[in-house]
């Protein structure tokens, strides 16, 4: 397995997010996470992303355990996070922004400065322009590209569609089967259900810490996700 974590647990201060929370994830596999708002899902993220530190065995990738490693251990091991809320670095340009991701773990593989804006053309027209001069899509488009840049082989993507029009969410989701045809694994946690049903090939859904549904995308019912998601009536 390529990622899977077991009976995880998250904490902040007295404050417990997760309650045992087991999720796989197989090589070039796409997985998305649902539910609500403080379901739990941001913190799974950032626990895998080494953002969060757990206990021994709790997090496993290719088996070993890398719950004590820190964010940059992690992505060195090849797994990126795209946050939520996109944090670029604001002073950098475009191209400054991709380039850091670069320098995080340098590896051969299918993502440069040229397929990252070959993927987002958008990005190469703007590239000396500070990050924060772009448009929310675009910016979304960046963060995506600064994480593929270290070349993953799974990329976490939170909430990637927040505060964009539908028009753009389409553009930022259409390039996730590209991404997954140059190799990589992806996770994509989302409130808006439709979508992530679109891309995923297994679905969970999370609700107050815990994982209430565990399925394939294709198999799914609307019903079993509404009990999942917001609780049985
Ligand atoms: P959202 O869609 O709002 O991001 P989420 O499913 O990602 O929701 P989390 O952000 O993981 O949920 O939050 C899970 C729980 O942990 C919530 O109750 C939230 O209030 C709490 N929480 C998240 N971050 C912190 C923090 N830094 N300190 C204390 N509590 C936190």
């Amino acid at each position: 397995m390529l990622l899977e974590t077991r009976a995880l647990t998250a904490d902040y201060g007295q404050f417990r997010a997760l309650f045992g929370v087991d999720v796989t994830v197989a090589a070039g596999e796409c997985v998305a996470v649902i539910g609500a708002n403080g379901a739990g899902k941001s913190t799974l993220m950032r626990s895998i992303a080494g953002v969060l530190a757990n206990a021994p065995g709790m997090v496993l990738h290719r088996g070993e355990p890398i719950g004590a490693l820190s964010s940059a251990a992690v992505m060195k091991r090849g797994i990126a996070m795209v946050p939520e809320g996109r944090r670029l670095f604001p002073s950098l340009t475009v191209e400054e922004n991709l380039l850091i991701g670069g320098e995080a773990r340098k590896v051969a593989g299918p993502w440069s400065l040229a397929s990252v804006y070959a993927l987002f053309p958008v990005l190469k027209e703007r590239r000396h322009h500070p990050g924060t001069a772009l448009s929310g899509g675009q910016q979304q488009m960046v963060a995506i590209g600064r994480a593929l840049m270290s070349n993953p082989e799974l990329l976490l993507c939170d909430e990637i569609s927040l505060g964009l029009a539908p028009v753009v969410i389409r553009d930022v989701y259409a390039a996730l089967p590209k991404i997954r045809a140059a190799g990589a694994a992806v996770v994509v946690v989302e409130q808006d259900i439709g979508k992530a049903l679109s891309v995923a090939d297994r679905v969970y859904c999370m609700m107050e810490g815990r994982v209430t549904l565990s399925a394939r995308a294709s198999e799914v019912t609307r019903e079993a996700v509404h009990a999942a998601y917001f609780g049985a009536a």
